[in-house]
């Protein structure tokens, strides 16, 4: 449930669409997590929220930062974080890319390929990402980045170690603990003794339905590096974590109003609820119903009935949710305020500039540092 800070900002009439940002509920985040894993160090995924607020928070309690490209590094710089704890994770690197990046002062890079390992620059901090099974996630990868364990291990001889990335919304904390297992063993193919080991991003945060809890995300973790100690794999870990949703989703939402409730007779027994904000002002992850937000029409206090939840463009895909099952009040009419909630992460930074003219979603941040 949104933070009192949220309710009393959501209280007030506003235009909408916007997404409003408790700071203070991502501090509490990044707090639980060092917590959870003491020793270890966070580099925030800046793609998941870049909002300068958010971003000088985090720098702020000593996170570090996963950065794509020279845009998300002046961010962070200007957030006050310190180069050396950017950590460029994105291995797509055109020409120059590499060099202009440490120009700005980074010196850890993530890699996956040869023909990109070969361009990066000396005496930078290099780890290999290995492709792992990334099944459980609600956005998995699919096979676009890592190398094979085989072609891991041959590209991390004399480099400081090994990432990997389970998938985004990871249900399986198994995934992790199947995640260093290969990892470590590569570093151990690599004659890796004691290897950096960047775990990446995935943790899952709650939508509809409960997510099993961060200490079973540790336990695999922790576990599966003593396992790989024991096994004589490694004789130990410095352990980086690249946390992104599980920092900043719920302390987001998202406030729309309903355009139009309409019946659709002969077409669907559900009604249709039009919104003011769609895949293309925020909500992309919708895309496949992959994330599914809760939602609660905060003037309305009637029985629920099944809802189609759709955005505003012209745009036949520009459907929310048609197979999840979702319900409004049956009172709902045009005009009222829709709220999708823990939606801080991966939502403004997807909007369109203007697709059919709407957008880009408005951010609002309360508890600015
Ligand atoms: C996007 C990304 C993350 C963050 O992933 P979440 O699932 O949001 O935690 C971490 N590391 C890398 C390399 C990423 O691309």
């Amino acid at each position: 449930m949104p933070t009192r800070a949220l309710e009393a900002f959501l209280a007030e009439p506003r235009p909408t669409p916007f997404l409003v940002l408790d700071t203070g509920l991502v501090a509490q985040r990044y707090t639980e997590l060092a917590a959870a894993f003491p020793g270890a160090e966070i580099l925030y995924a800046v793609k998941a929220c870049p909002e300068p607020e958010v971003l000088r928070t985090l720098a702020a309690l000593g996170s570090g930062f996963d950065v794509a490209g020279a845009e998300e590094i002046a961010l962070c710089l200007d957030a006050g974080a310190d180069p050396a704890r950017l950590c460029h994770g994105n291995p797509v690197r055109g020409p120059g890319a590499a060099a202009a990046v440490a120009a700005q002062g980074v010196r850890r890079f993530v890699t996956d390929s040869a023909e990109d390992l070969a361009g990066l620059p000396a005496g930078a901090e290099v780890l290999v990402r290995v492709l792992v099974a990334d099944d459980g996630a609600a956005t998995p990868f699919l096979g676009k980045f890592g190398a094979t364990p085989a072609e891991a291990a041959r590209l991390a001889r004399g480099t400081a170690g090994v990432a990997f990335h389970a998938g985004s919304q990871q249900l399986r904390s198994a995934a992790f603990a199947e995640g260093v297992r290969v990892a470590l063993r590569v570093a151990h193919a690599a004659g890796i003794a004691r290897p950096v080991l960047d775990v990446g991003g995935g943790l899952p945060v709650r939508y509809r339905a409960e997510v099993p809890p961060l200490d079973a995300y540790a336990e695999a973790i922790h576990g599966a590096v003593a396992a790989a100690v024991t096994a004589g794999d490694v004789d130990g870990v410095r352990l980086i974590l690249e946390p992104g949703r599980v920092l900043v989703a719920e302390a987001g939402v998202l406030r729309t109003t309903a355009l139009r409730v309409s019946r659709r007779p002969g077409i669907d027994h559900r009604r249709w609820v039009y919104l003011d904000a769609g895949r293309y002002q925020g909500l992309a992850e919708a895309e496949g119903e992959a994330i599914d937000y809760p939602v609660r029409a905060p003037g309305r206090s009637g029985p629920p009935g099944p809802v189609v939840l759709a955005g505003p463009t012209c745009d036949g895909d520009d459907v929310l949710y048609r197979r999840k099952p979702y319900a409004l009040p049956l009172d709902l009419a045009a005009g009222d305020a829709v709220d999708l909630l823990h939606a801080g992460a991966y939502t403004a930074s997807y909007a369109s500039v203007g697709f059919n003219g709407f957008g880009p979603l408005p951010v609002h941040v309360l508890n600015a540092t």
